[in-house]
């Protein structure tokens, strides 16, 4: 059977991992990316390089977009050369970026008003999970979209869950989030406790790396400090991203949520510090004392 055309909006780390990947398994891939150089990569294994998102979705059935927030989601589907312009009726519309929920729920309106159906699906899993088809999936929509789209979703990911209506995907995504980055700004801190306190940096650095708290995200701030290489898989901007975004749906559930403020603060502290493009492991560099 012919494999379903697809169009990629956003490559980023994610978005050109996964659109690689998509080439690689033989789809018949068109792209978009805001700045073109980005672009020029794919051309080379046979993407459709395209102007803008209207034109990369052109004759595409499925639709993926992975940019970096809600401004950049309205940016690729909104306006004249905004990917719904374009859609053709019945296309199966993906939003995989790390979003708002109520952003989501109204992107959701807008496609059902182009006949398309939209499913968000958030993922869990970085840089070289893109790249290699081992994502995480968190679905919101209907079955009958995401029957449809597991062809493709398969391809990008080793698992694929759908967890309820439009939105749920988006919500359950940014409190897997909204913990990792309470976890990360709690974590520097404490990297930052031990360098001022005269403990034996090392030792304890080997005592916490294997006790309960060595989560595979300890595990990566702790091996990117050790290499001080900070080049961004999941950019810092991003996590201070999804930790705003997590406590406007927590407050809009009425549930204020105490650890995430703080985290915030330690978060936003490190972009004005010049460290958003780095990696989010580099917030042990903005808490270090010096
Ligand atoms: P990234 O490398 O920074 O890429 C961001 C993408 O968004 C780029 O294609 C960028 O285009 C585009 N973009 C940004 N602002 C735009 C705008 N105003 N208009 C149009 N396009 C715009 O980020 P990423 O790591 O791939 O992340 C993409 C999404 O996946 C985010 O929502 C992130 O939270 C989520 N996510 C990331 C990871 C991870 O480990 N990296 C893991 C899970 C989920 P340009 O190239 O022109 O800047």
């Amino acid at each position: 059977m012919e494999k379903p055309r697809v169009a990629v909006l956003g490559l980023g780390i994610m978005g050109g991992g996964m659109a690689g990947r998509l080439l690689s398994a033989g789809f018949p891939v068109s792209v978009y990316n805001r700045s073109r150089e980005k672009s020029e990569q794919f051309a080379k294994v046979g993407a459709l390089v395209a102007g803008s998102p209207r034109e990369a979705v052109a004759r595409a059935e499925i639709v993926i977009s992975m940019v970096a927030d809600d401004a950049a989601s309205r940016a690729v589907w909104l306006g004249e050369t905004g990917a719904l312009a374009g859609v053709s009726s019945g296309s199966i519309l993906i939003e995989s970026s790390t979003l708002s929920v109520n952003w989501v729920k109204e992107l959701a309106g807008l496609a059902a008003q182009r006949e398309c159906e939209l499913l968000d699906a958030p993922v869990t899993g970085t840089k070289p999970h893109a790249a290699s088809g081992e994502l995480f999936f968190m679905v919101g929509g209907s079955s009958s979209a995401l029957g449809r789209a597991r062809e493709v979703l398969s391809v990008l990911g080793r698992e694929v869950v759908h967890l309820g209506p439009t939105g749920s995907g988006a919500l359950v995504k940014l409190i897997n989030n909204v913990v990792c980055g309470v976890q990360a700004a709690s974590f520097a801190e404490a990297l930052a406790l031990v360098n001022v306190s005269g403990l034996d940096r090392d030792k304890c650095i080997a005592v916490l790396s294997n006790s309960a708290l060595a989560s595979p995200l300890i595990k990566r701030m702790l091996a990117n400090r050790a290499a001080n290489d900070f080049t961004p898989n999941f950019p810092l901007k991003l996590m201070a991203k999804d930790i705003g975004y997590a406590m406007n749906e927590a407050a809009n559930c009425g549930l204020p949520l105490q650890t995430a403020g703080p985290a915030l603060e330690v978060f936003k502290r490190a972009v004005d510090q010049g460290l958003g493009d780095e990696d989010f492991s580099a917030v042990v560099k903005s808490v270090r004392k010096n």
